[in-house]
């Protein structure tokens, strides 16, 4: 039996397929490569060019293999892009979901791990955040990412399956051989940004904000190595085949850094001065997300070995340092 990996790829979804062959695990790749790249996928994965929007080929794919879960990264993810042209994270987000999820019920396939967000709690009401908190999310990306939860969870009592989602933090940082890493186009996130001041690619990091409530005014974050959150897919989607229940897990390292301590840390792994311009804040963004992963650990096991921010940093600067072109070269 194989795990379908949706979004395999992507960032986080080429990372745990990788984590999925080193574990012995028998994976298949599908992917629309509008935002993923070929050379991410391990080359013992069948890959399968697909979109999750077109039945047909969701269809074929669940015919063709033997799938005993899927693991779902496929879905478009940045906050800026999602305020500007919302309907396509609608579209691809719930709308491929929603074909996603008629195939898998159609094929008896009935168990999904999937990308949700920290985005899906919006301000929070205390820090760290725990599952239970509210969730009000103030950007459409965070919106689509609980709708998606919402639609599993009806899904779930209709028709038997059951799920995971995994509330991610920051994300970030590079397989540690160096073989795959962290490439968007356009780059948004805030370490990928940072590294490419001391690659020769940028003159600045811009800081967006530094009149929040935080003690150096800009905002905090969890940043959470790839590596851990490919693991966490393991264990969730192990959960599910050893007969857990459905639900939600927070992952992140329960740490937050300042926009600011982030760039310092920077500066101390490249040897770079890194020079900054504080800009204004950026629509949609909350001062502090900081999560507690308790549950993560105690119910799945999960133990992040990253668990230190320059570590981390070092990892996506090897990544970036030796492909200073992603994958494109
Ligand atoms: N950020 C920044 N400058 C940049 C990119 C990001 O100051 O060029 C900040 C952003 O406002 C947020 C933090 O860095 O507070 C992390 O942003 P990122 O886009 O990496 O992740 P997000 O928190 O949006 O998921």
């Amino acid at each position: 039996m194989a795990i379908l990996v949706l979004g395999g790829a992507g960032y986080i979804g080429s990372h745990t397929v990788y984590e999925l062959i080193d574990a012995g695990r028998d994976v298949v790749v599908a992917d629309n490569l509008l935002t993923g790249f070929r050379a991410a996928v391990h080359p013992k994965a069948r890959f399968y060019l697909a979109d999750i929007r077109d039945r047909q080929a969701m269809d074929r794919i669940f015919e063709s293999e033997q799938i005993e879960g899927v693991i779902h990264f496929a879905a478009s993810s940045q906050v800026g892009e999602s305020m500007q042209d919302p309907l396509k994270y609608y579209d691809n987000n719930l709308g491929g979901t929603t074909v996603l999820l008629q195939s898998m019920v159609a094929h008896g396939v009935d168990k999904i791990v999937f990308s949700s967000t920290a985005a899906t709690y919006g301000e929070p009401e205390r820090i760290p955040i725990l599952e239970t908190d509210r969730t009000a999310p103030t950007n459409c990306y965070g919106e689509t990412k609980l709708a998606m939860e919402k639609m599993m969870g009806w899904t779930s009592r209709a028709h038997g399956l059951r799920y995971v989602a995994l509330r991610y933090f920051n994300a970030c940082g590079a397989h540690p051989s160096g073989c795959i890493g962290e490439a968007h186009a356009p780059e948004t996130h805030l370490i990928p940004l940072i590294l490419q001041v001391p690659a020769g690619k940028r003159q600045e990091i811009s800081v967006f904000g530094d009149d929040y409530p935080t003690h150096d005014g800009t905002c905090i974050r969890d940043y959470i190595h790839v590596t851990d959150l490919a693991q966490a897919h393991i264990l969730a989607l192990d959960y599910l085949l050893a007969g857990g229940e459905s639900n939600v897990f927070n992952l992140g390292n329960g740490v937050g850094f300042t926009v600011q301590e982030v760039i310092q840390v920077a500066r101390e792994v490249t040897g770079h001065p890194i020079p900054t311009r504080i800009c204004p804040r950026r629509a949609g963004d909350p001062a502090q997300l900081v999560a507690s992963a308790e549950k993560a650990r105690s119910v799945l096991g999960w133990k992040p070995r990253y668990d230190d921010l320059k570590t981390i940093v070092a990892t996506a600067w090897a990544w970036h340092k030796a492909h200073p072109n992603g994958f494109a070269e």
